[in-house]
């Protein structure tokens, strides 16, 4: 079970729309995809961090 943002009641997760008060449940989106770029950007940051480290240790 999952709990509406809107109006606090609970429902089956795979629903895009809330069934009580009918308002739309996507807005969890957004923060999941600057997530998905964050992990990306750690991943460049490291993968300079090893590129400097190879070039000093040669
Ligand atoms: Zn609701």
């Amino acid at each position: 079970m999952q709990t509406c943002l809107h109006c606090g009641k609970d429902f089956s997760p795979p629903a895009p729309v809330c069934p009580h008060c009918q308002k739309s449940l996507v807005p969890n989106y957004p923060s999941m995809g600057s997530k998905v770029f964050m992990v990306i950007w750690i991943f460049f940051v490291a993968l300079v961090v090893v590129l400097l480290i190879s070039m000093f240790t040669r």
